[in-house]
């Protein structure tokens, strides 16, 4: 990846007493280095990436205190990883985008939670949950109950988080159990600061190696009959271990409050937002004093059910205030409350909303039921006026929004070499008629919007190919499987291509090698090209494939026998390859790999290089389209087969012409899909391809004096 993160590196190098200031997930990453972590590793994933991007930048730092740092193929290899604290004394740490992420991983999971640990293990879990998420709404909750792993959920301050770091391994090491730690979006990207520690040298690394492996002992591995006493440990050893841990170091914040007779259990993640909707009322301030009892869950697995009844004790009625459904939490107090014969009113999801991010919103809304009931000297008229003159602007904004303002969905970056791709897909189904595209995660999945509106399902990463296993045999027409470089890494290999073959199934894959995993942050993959190729990149057609083939060769040694690499922007090619695959008699796997490299990668080392180039007194040239307005139609096919936001409308400059017509504004690239399209789709003649040249050679000069002396001659003064 081109970005570089020389300034985050330099935060991690702090040291005892100096302040941090900056982002949540960059907070965490200095306390693993602080709570001597032996190894780092994971799958890149927002709201997480960060923490990976940045330790694989740090390689002198890690190097330095001996700590490695592995960038995993997938969360799998990821949670396998912590395989190393079975036996050996070493804290390791990976992190990941959940819940997708932790689906992934979870057999390794399950099978590292069984044995339990030895050496602390700690998952960074990027909770992608609520406003702005990108990934299916669920609750990484269900894994810490069903595997027996301990789950964070730091209230989102900077001490905090950080404090939760080192407790985490402790706990992990005291109960034997692996811990989690659930970051949301907003934690993650919060800005503060905290005070550090000296980052510790692991006692065991590799700048201190281990002289032999541990002994044999078959009750470490998840293997029956072991497993039997694993699920016996889990219940008799390690909760009570881990409960005992959360009791003597006060993870869980047990605050006092004015009115003593009701009180509000919270995740720690949601305090924050909690203290914004009680400050509402006037039962907060803007320093988090609150005026009601509040019990801080930092961990949310396991419970403490003598902390719970404590807090409970001589209160008439709880809050449980927790985001997302099932309510986990909720339903464990409840029981826990019944069995102890506590007859404290219980409420939760009957008050606050089942589905959704707990905004401050959402939580005054929760909250006026439950006050109304149990707390009636609190105000709760200002809230209603907010509330109800919020809702108010909501439905004047929805109005305008229906009538007055065109919708912006998301779409490919300006340049992007996926677009002219679903250009041919477009047109090819204009020959062979309408296909079933069975989309994947990634970039590509932008063309699930207009002006593509492809892709009849998404079973998650790396899935499309071996997702259309069940639709091919009912369809006449072949299925089109889209899938990224990152995805054909992170298991469409496995799971499609290798499905496909032994199969033998009638199936057309679609590659997108664009040489990262770009929709995560393009991140580097196994067949990113590397620097020398990469530098030498001034052609935005210019082949991947020329210095990179690990895709093609192992799609080849594995037995794909029809393989085709097309360059991206070439839309002709590309639409008649398509055809191709969609008519041919060969009734096996066909593969076509798109070869072109993603554009906001090469737009980033452009201007160094370009200014390079300039320095030396080197040609540069900067191509760019335009659209002529007096041939430009006005029927606007060229946009319904692009979507580039540099390819739009202006008015018709003829005052006879009431149709707007196409124009390319400053941003274009240059990238030639507008050519292509016009070629390839026979569109009207209106666009021209124009060349700044700096620094022009002798022989383009005296051309260049020509044409002026030309121009002159010919236009009036
Ligand atoms: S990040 Fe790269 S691959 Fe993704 S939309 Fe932008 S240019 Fe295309
Ligand atoms: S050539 Fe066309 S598609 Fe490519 S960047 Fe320019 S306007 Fe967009």
């Amino acid at each position: 990846m081109e970005i570089s993160f020389d300034k985050e590196i330099q935060q991690l190098r702090l040291g005892a007493g100096d302040e941090f200031h900056g982002e949540g997930i960059l907070a965490v990453t200095k306390a693993l280095l602080q709570a001597g972590v032996a190894y780092i590793g994971g799958y890149q994933g927002a709201p997480v990436s960060h923490l990976l991007d940045v330790m694989v930048q740090a390689r002198d730092l890690v190097a330095e205190l001996g700590v490695h740092v592995e960038a995993c193929s997938n969360e799998a290899s990821a949670a396998a990883m912590l395989g190393a604290s079975i036996h050996y004394p070493l804290r390791g740490a990976v992190t990941w985008k959940s819940i997708v992420g932790t689906n992934v991983a979870a057999d390794a999971l399950a099978n590292l939670a069984s044995p339990g640990v030895t050496g602390g293990v700690l998952m960074i879990i990027g909770e992608d949950y609520g406003e702005g998420a990108s990934v299916v709404q669920e609750r990484t909750h269900a894994y810490a109950m069903k595997s027996g792993l301990a789950l964070f959920d730091p209230r989102p301050e900077l001490q905090a988080m950080t404090d939760l770091v080192e407790h985490a391994f402790a706990l992990s090491e005291a109960s034997n159990m692996p811990a989690m730690m659930e970051l949301r979006i907003r934690a993650c990207h919060l800005r503060g600061s905290f005070i550090c520690k000296d980052n510790r040298s692991p006692a065991i690394s590799s700048l201190s190696p281990l002289e032999r492996p541990a002994g044999f002992d078959y009750a470490r591995l998840a293997h029956p009959p072991s497993t039997f006493r694993h699920e016996k440990l889990k219940q008799e050893q390690r909760l009570p271990a881990a409960r005992r841990y959360i009791v003597e170091h006060a993870l869980n914040e047990m605050r006092a409050g004015r009115h003593a007779d009701v009180g509000i259990v919270v995740q720690g993640g949601l305090t924050h937002a909690l203290l914004r909707a009680l400050q509402a009322f006037g039962l907060a301030d803007a320093y988090g004093n609150c005026e009601l009892p509040m019990l801080v869950l930092n961990v949310t697995y396991p419970l403490v059910p003598e902390q719970i009844a404590a807090f409970a004790e001589g209160k008439r009625a709880l809050l449980v205030v927790e985001e997302g459904s099932p309510e986990y939490i909720e339903q464990e107090i409840a029981s826990l409350l019944q069995r102890n014969e506590v007859r404290t009113a219980l409420h939760g999801k009957d008050c606050l909303p089942a589905t959704g991010e707990l905004t401050p919103e959402a939580l005054m809304q929760g909250l006026l039921p439950f006050f109304e009931r149990h707390l009636p000297v609190a105000d709760t008229r200002a809230v209603r006026a907010l509330l109800d003159a919020t809702a108010s602007r909501r439905r004047e904004l929805a109005a305008m929004l229906d009538t007055a303002l065109p919708a912006r969905p998301p779409g490919f970056c300006i340049g992007c070499p996926e677009r002219p791709v679903f250009s041919a897909l477009k047109q090819v189904q204009q020959d062979v008629g309408p296909v079933h595209v069975a989309a994947d995660i990634g970039c590509h999945s932008f063309a699930t919007f207009e002006p593509f509106s492809m892709g009849h399902s998404i079973l998650g990463y790396g899935m499309s190919l071996a997702s259309r296993a069940g639709v091919s045999p009912v369809m006449k027409q072949r299925v089109v499987s889209i899938m990224g470089d990152g995805g054909f890494w992170h298991n469409g290999l496995l799971t499609g291509v290798q499905s496909a073959l032994f199969n033998g199934d009638d199936a057309v894959l679609l590659i997108f090698k664009n040489g990262y995993t770009s929709a995560t942050g393009t991140q580097d993959i196994l067949s990113t090209p590397g620097r020398a190729a990469k530098a030498g990149a001034s052609d935005p057609t210019q082949s991947l494939t020329s210095t990179d083939r690990r895709i093609e060769d192992t799609l080849a040694a594995i037995g794909v026998q029809w393989l085709r690499t097309v360059s991206s922007y070439r839309v002709s090619e590309m639409r008649k390859v398509l055809r191709d695959a969609l008519t041919t008699e060969f009734a096996g796997l066909k593969v076509i790999v798109a070869d072109g490299e993603c554009q906001l990668e090469r737009q980033r080392r452009l201007p160094s290089w370009i200014a390079g180039l300039l320095a030396r007194g080197e040609r540069v040239v900067r191509v760019k389209y335009g659209v002529d307005d007096d041939v430009c139609n006005g029927d606007h096919a060229c946009i319904r087969l692009s979507g580039c936001p540099t390819l739009t409308l202006k008015d018709n400059p003829d005052p006879l012409k009431a149709d707007p017509v196409a124009t390319v504004i400053d941003g274009c690239v240059g990238c030639g899909l507008c050519g292509e399209n016009a070629h390839a789709a026979t569109l009207c003649p209106s666009f021209y391809r124009a060349e700044l040249v700096r620094n022009p050679r002798w022989h383009e000069r005296i051309v260049d004096a020509w044409r002026r002396i030309a121009r002159r001659a010919l236009q009036p003064a």
